[in-house]
């Protein structure tokens, strides 16, 4: 077994300690921080990455540097992990415990405490005695078996267990973990998957979402191979793939190291996830057709798309409007025979980039207005200290109240009394309003993002195509209604522009 002196490199996992509950979180950390730094460079192991964990939830999903270091440590990433004590890994309800603990085992990482180094691997190992002070081996043999069982059920039920990946968030149903859409993220995937099946290559996409502002969740930008990685994966069609890795213990066949060999494709399972699918399985499908070189798509098959392909809906029927070419020149129609008028294409694409350009000058005023900061917290102290005096004042109108029917005041006193209070309630409430108010303004600065997008927008409109073009505005605009009266002028047509959610 490894000795602390053999560790060359290693993580550290803070958290606070049940024992320090109650004490000021920073300082905590910061203490057992200088601890385990001092620990390791009297040892000569160099921390190559920490894990600082500032909530104190007992779930493990409520402790994301947890399963962060987690993945970390079932990708044998680390030779060792430094703790405090065996308590802060092992804290939590039982099931968590169990997750943790096989993370480690499995991957053969050691955990080293300032006071003594454990390798759960090492089955026969004394220092096991020592983990059996937080619950017996048999407990933890059945737990294990049983959540082991649980995970895979679960997984095999469709539910999703690891880490979301881009364009999703975490949520549960029936207290097992699934994917949610992020609005935010999806709406980059399904960009990915359109520009890709419209002839782009993976390192355009990347500087074209880059550019707007999309950051994966791992690094600080998408690279070619992160936009390929997303294009090939079916968990954007609702679907769930296990087995696609397996390990190879440290120490069985004469293994030195945790191994980890990828299956191939046909080694995969995959079911039905229970999450929704961000796009349809027809795009899905030809993007791996031209991932697989079967099928390349030509930019000058005569299919280009419109640059306001799926954004414009007839405000009078609701459908879908078509761009149609008669004799040269493109108008955009109602496909409802006799619905509405038609207009120029161009008309419609120009109005559209001014209307952006409108909603870009307002927001701009309106940011130069409040150059103020996004942090709401000052002004959200003051809110709770205004609402509890406003509790207070409530409690003294019941106790008038009281005074009144226990005829220690009388009548004018009462009124008195009570018309004190009364304005004291009314200030109150004023400084409410005007606190709500002020974090209302304050929030609103995320503006500042929005008008950054739509400006990327508008400035790369002109030099992109058509799909480039009808996927910018995709990232922005919800969808655009039209209407138009019959035999009205040309440019007599109205928009109504709705904008995503930023
Ligand atoms: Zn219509």
């Amino acid at each position: 077994m490894a000795k602390p002196n053999e560790i060359t490199e290693a993580a550290a996992y803070l958290r606070k300690s049940r024992m320090e509950e109650g004490m000021e979180t920073e300082e905590v950390l910061s203490r057992h921080q200088k601890t385990l730094t001092d620990y390791a460079e009297r040892n000569g192991i160099r921390i190559i990455e920490t894990y600082c964990e500032v909530v104190s939830g007992e779930s493990l999903y409520a402790r994301p540097q947890m399963l962060r270091l987690l993945e970390d440590v079932s990708e044998g990433n680390y030779e060792a992990v430094l703790v405090m004590d065996l308590d802060r890994l092992s804290r939590g309800r039982m099931k968590d415990q169990g997750i943790i603990l096989d993370a480690f085992r499995d991957s053969g990482t050691l955990i080293v405490t300032p006071d003594k180094t454990y390798d759960l691997s090492d089955d026969i190992d004394d220092e096991l005695a020592e983990f059996k002070t937080f619950m017996s081996r048999r407990e933890y043999k059945i737990i294990n078996k049983r959540l082991r069982r649980g995970l895979e059920q679960s997984i095999k039920d469709g539910y999703y267990v690891a880490n979301p990946p881009y364009g999703y968030q975490r949520i549960f149903v029936d207290k097992r973990p699934t994917l949610e859409p992020l609005e935010e993220e999806a709406r980059f995937v399904r960009m990915m998957f359109e520009m890709y099946t419209n002839g782009h290559g993976c390192t355009s996409i990347a500087r074209h979402v880059n550019l707007l502002g999309a950051r994966p969740h791992r690094s600080a930008k998408f690279s070619r191979n992160s936009v390929a990685a997303i294009l090939t994966n079916s968990v954007y069609v609702g679907k769930v793939v296990f087995n696609k890795k397996k390990h190879i213990k440290k120490g069985s066949k004469g293994n030195p190291k945790h191994i980890t060999i990828y299956n191939p494709k046909e080694k995969w399972t995959i079911v039905n996830g229970v999450h929704p699918p961000l796009i349809s399985k027809e795009l899905f499908e030809k993007a791996q057709e031209i991932m697989n070189g079967r099928y390349i798509p030509s930019k000058k098959d005569g299919t280009v798309r419109s640059p306001l392909a799926g954004l414009v809906r007839c405000k009078n029927c609701g459908r879908n409007m078509q761009r149609l070419s008669i004799k040269g020149v493109d108008y955009l129609l109602c496909v409802e025979p006799g619905c509405c008028a038609s207009a120029k294409f161009e008309f419609v694409e120009q109005r559209v980039l001014k209307h952006l350009q409108d909603i870009l000058d307002d927001l701009m005023a309106e940011k130069s207005d409040s150059a103020q900061e996004k942090d709401t917290s000052a002004i959200d102290e003051k809110l709770v200290a205004i609402r509890r005096e406003m509790a207070n004042a409530d409690r003294q109108k019941t106790r008038l109240y009281d005074l009144l029917e226990l005829g220690e005041y009388d009548l004018p006193l009462f009124r008195e009394r009570m018309a004190v209070v009364k304005d004291k309630m009314d200030a109150l409430e004023a400084e409410e309003y005007k606190a709500l108010e002020s974090i209302k303004r304050i929030q609103q600065t995320d503006k500042a993002a929005q008008a950054r997008k739509i400006a990327t927008v508008l400035e790369s409109y002109s030099e992109s195509d058509a799909p480039q073009r009808n996927a910018l505005l995709h990232s922005i605009v919800e969808v655009i209604w039209y209407s138009k009266a019959k035999k009205s002028k040309p440019t007599e047509f109205t928009l109504q522009i709705n904008l995503k959610p930023f």
